[in-house]
């Protein structure tokens, strides 16, 4: 083979090594939106309009946003290959034990023994299907070290506890469940689905997950959302 042509294949073997970096960039990383997001963090002043509002209810949608900050992370959102976010990560941008996280809907609370960080809402009538019974997941409410920021009226072990939407349950934290490796302060929500026998499905699958979008009428939904971050304002 001449010099010439191992030249180009060699050039088109890194044409494609490029263009597979450039898209896996782009696909898992979005370094745009992940550089305003840092921005958000160390200075949530300067961005109002990137922010969403506890309590505030877009509509007339049924759930209540839960808590403060910048919606930074979103349903479906890919962190790396093969992986799909099964919620949406609201950023604060203050530190941990600040922001309060209020229930976004009625329902019954639960907190397994061992959750440090985590809360579980049984909601008997999706208010989208009334005939499905469905749950509402809250989490990284413990600060770096694992220390709680879960309200003391649910200690670990609590069951089936009535909660109206709005109720405080805590504060975001940045507790990734490795004291070495916080994550930035955010409360994780997901909307899980049930098996049908009444026990909710495991939450890290994004199958067992439903797009939050029409229940907050909020375009949360990776696979539509174009523009910075979610607000009221871009409704699905
Ligand atoms: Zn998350």
């Amino acid at each position: 083979m001449s010099k010439k042509i191992i030249l180009f294949i060699l050039f088109i073997i890194l044409v494609f090594i490029a263009m597979g970096v450039y898209f896996l960039v782009h696909q898992y990383f979005n370094p745009g939106r992940w550089l305003k997001i840092s921005a958000w963090m160390r200075d949530p002043q300067a961005h109002p309009e990137w922010s969403v509002t506890a309590g505030q209810r877009c509509g007339d949608a049924p759930f209540l946003i839960p808590t403060d900050g910048l919606i930074g992370y979103l349903w479906a959102d890919s962190f790396r290959p093969g992986h799909h976010h099964q919620g949406i990560d609201i950023f604060a941008g203050t530190p941990a034990g600040q922001t309060r996280v209020l229930v976004a809907y009625d329902g019954f609370l639960t907190r397994l023994p061992d959750w440090k960080s985590s809360l579980i809402i049984r909601i008997p009538h999706d208010p989208l299907q009334p005939d499905r019974q469905i749950w509402t997941y809250y989490t990284h409410l413990a600060d770096g070290e694992g220390n709680s920021l879960i309200s003391a009226e649910y200690p670990p072990g609590t069951q089936e506890v009535f909660v109206k939407a709005g109720t405080l349950l805590g504060y975001q934290g940045d507790y990734s469940g490795d004291p070495d490796n916080p994550v930035g302060v955010h409360l994780h929500f997901s909307i899980v689905k049930d098996d049908g026998s009444g026990h909710f499905l495991n939450e890290l699958k994004i199958a067992n997950t439903l797009d939050p979008s029409p229940y907050f009428l909020l375009s949360v939904n990776a696979r539509d959302f174009r523009g910075d971050f979610p607000s009221c304002t871009s409704v699905p």
